[in-house]
C-alpha cells in the first residue's frame, strides 16, 4: 500500500483505517459525522462554485442554514444537464489546485460523455472507500483477481508504465471488458485460467458471459467471490454467475466519481458509504420517500470540494432499506437500484413501458443469455435476444419472476418461443408500437465496453425540469 500511494500519489492507509472503524458506529454517529460534512460542504460550495452560489441564492438558501441532514431538502437539485453546462469553470471551485485535478470522464446513459474531476487527495478517499468494501468480498492485498472492466473504467490507471506498476502492486490481470464479447473470447478464457484468480471484477453482463462461456465449454474456474459494478445486476445473471463460479457476487452502485453503496454479503441490500456520500430518495415532486419506496436517487458527494456535487440527481431509481443489516454495520442499506429512469420507454399515448417488465420476461422465459431494446422511433420497438441451450422452451407453469426461479417448461422450439414472447409484449404495448424480435449472436457494446440493456433512442428524460431552467445562467 505505502508503494502504491506513492506511485499514485494520493494517501490512503490512514483514510481506510478511519473507514474500518466508522463503518461499525450506530447509525446517530455516522449521521452527525455526514452534517459535519455536509455543513463543510455546503459553506465552501456556496463561497467557491459559481454555480452553486447563482444556484442558492436564487432559491434563498444560506448554507449556514442547514442545522439537520434534513435541511440539505431547502437546496434546489441539480441534474446532470446543469453540471454539464456548468463545467469546469461555473462549477469547479475557485480554490481548488488546478494542478491537482484528476480529469475523469464517464459514459452517461444517453451515450454523451459526462466529465468531472477531483483531486488527487480526494481520489485517495475514494480509493479508501473502495477498499474497504472490497474487503468484505475478501479482496485484500496479494489477492490474484482479474479485472474485466473498460479501458478507462475505475480501477485501472491510464498510461501503459502506470497500468503495469498498478497490476504488480494488487496482483490484478486487467482486460478490457469488450474482449469477451467478441472473437477474442477463447483467448480471454485461456488467459483467465493461467492466470489462477481467487477474485473477479467485472460488469453484470461480462461477468454473465464469461460464466456461460465457462459453462458451455465445461471449463471450471470456482471464485472465491465475484465483484460486479457499472451497470444494473439482473438477477439472472446474479443465479448464473454464482451458480458457474461457485461463490457469491457482491454487486456495488456508484457513478460520476461516488462509490455509493456496495453488499456485504449478508443481506441483498446495499450498504450506503455514508461517509462519502449522503443519499436520498425523492418522488416526482421532489418529496423524500420513506423506506421501501422507489424513487430518484439523489446524491451529496460529501468528500469532493473540487467539484463539488450537491443533491445531484444522478438519473437512478432506487429505494432504502426498512432494517438494518445482519452484519451489524451501522451504514444504512439501499435496498436496490433500479437502473437508470430513463430506462422506460413512452409510448405515443404518454404511457410509460418500464425496463422492469422486460427483464422479468426474459429472465422467466428460458435460454436468454442476454438482450437489449431499442426504441427506434416512437412507435417501433426493436428487441435482440442471445438465445442460450435453453432457448425454444416455454417457462413452466407457475414461474416466478424470483431470482433462480426458472423452470424449463414445453419444449416449443424457437419460432413458437419467439412467437410467445412477441405476444407477452404485445400484450404490454396494446397496439401503440411495432414489435421487433432478432434472435443475435451478441449484443454491441458501448462505450468503454459496458452492456446497454435498455435504449430509448427517441427521447431523454428530463429530471426535474423546474430546476433544470436554472441552467442557462452558469452557462
Ligand atoms: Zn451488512
Amino acid at each position: 500500500m505505502p508503494v502504491m500511494e506513492r506511485v499514485q500519489r494520493t494517501p490512503v492507509s490512514a483514510a481506510l483505517a478511519a473507514l474500518e472503524r466508522s463503518q461499525w458506529w450506530p447509525p446517530e454517529q455516522l449521521q452527525a459525522l455526514q452534517l459535519r460534512k455536509l455543513r463543510h460542504l455546503t459553506t465552501h460550495s456556496f463561497q467557491q462554485s459559481p454555480l452553486y452560489g447563482q444556484l442558492w441564492s436564487e432559491a434563498g438558501v444560506q448554507p449556514e442554514e442547514l442545522r439537520s441532514l434534513d435541511d440539505v431538502q431547502r437546496l434546489p437539485v441539480v441534474s446532470k444537464a446543469i453540471l454539464r453546462a456548468a463545467f469546469p469553470d461555473q462549477v469547479l471551485a475557485r480554490d481548488a489546485d488546478r494542478a491537482e485535478l484528476v480529469p475523469y470522464t464517464s459514459s452517461g446513459s444517453t451515450g454523451e460523455p459526462f466529465r468531472f474531476t477531483m483531486t488527487r487527495a480526494e481520489k485517495g478517499l475514494r480509493w479508501a472507500v473502495i477498499l474497504r468494501c472490497w474487503a468484505w468480498a475478501g479482496l485484500r492485498q496479494g489477492v490474484r483477481y482479474v479485472n474485466l472492466m473498460g479501458e478507462h473504467a475505475h480501477g485501472s490507471l491510464q498510461g501503459g508504465a502506470r497500468q503495469s506498476w498498478e497490476q504488480r502492486l494488487t496482483q490484478m490481470l486487467h482486460i478490457p471488458a469488450f474482449a469477451v464479447h467478441d472473437q477474442r473470447l477463447d483467448e480471454v478464457i485461456d488467459q483467465i485460467v493461467r492466470y489462477r484468480p481467487r477474485l473477479l471484477r467485472s460488469y453484470p453482463a461480462t461477468a454473465h458471459r464469461l460464466a456461460t462461456a465457462l459453462a458451455e465449454r465445461g471449463i471450471d474456474l470456482p471464485l472465491r467471490a465475484v465483484l460486479t459494478t457499472g451497470e444494473v445486476l439482473h438477477p439472472f445473471q446474479r443465479a448464473a454467475i454464482e451458480a458457474q463460479f461457485r461463490c457469491q457476487v457482491y454487486d456495488a452502485y456508484g457513478g460520476d466519481g461516488m462509490d455509493v453503496a456496495f453488499q456485504c454479503g449478508h443481506s441483498t441490500g446495499y450498504h450506503i458509504n455514508a461517509e462519502a456520500v449522503l443519499v436520498e430518495v425523492l418522488d416526482d415532486a421532489g418529496q423524500p420517500l420513506p423506506a421501501g419506496q422507489e424513487g430518484q436517487i439523489v446524491l451529496t458527494n460529501l468528500n469532493n470540494l473540487a467539484m463539488p456535487f450537491v443533491r445531484y440527481a444522478i438519473g437512478d431509481l432506487g429505494s432504502l432499506a426498512a432494517k438494518p443489516c445482519p452484519c451489524g454495520r451501522g451504514l444504512p442499506l439501499l435496498d436496490h437500484v433500479a437502473g437508470r429512469s430513463s430506462d422506460q420507454l413512452t409510448l405515443p399515448s404518454g404511457r410509460g413501458l418500464l425496463m422492469w417488465f422486460f427483464t422479468t420476461l426474459f429472465r422467466q422465459t428460458p435460454g436468454i443469455d442476454a438482450f437489449q431494446v431499442r426504441q427506434t422511433a416512437p412507435d417501433r420497438i426493436v428487441i435482440s435476444l442471445v438465445p442460450g441451450r435453453d432457448f425454444g422452451h416455454l417457462p413452466a407453469e407457475g414461474s416466478g419472476p424470483a431470482a433462480g426461479a426458472q423452470r424449463l417448461g414445453a419444449w416449443v422450439g424457437a419460432e413458437p418461443a419467439l412467437a410467445w414472447l412477441r405476444g407477452r409484449i404485445e400484450e404490454e404495448v396494446r397496439g401503440e408500437a411495432v414489435v421487433e424480435l432478432h434472435l443475435v449472436e451478441r449484443i454491441p457494446s458501448g462505450p468503454a465496453g459496458k452492456r446497454r440493456f435498455f435504449i430509448a433512442e427517441t427521447q431523454e428524460v428530463e429530471l426535474f425540469p423546474k430546476s433544470s431552467t436554472s441552467s442557462a445562467g452558469p452557462a
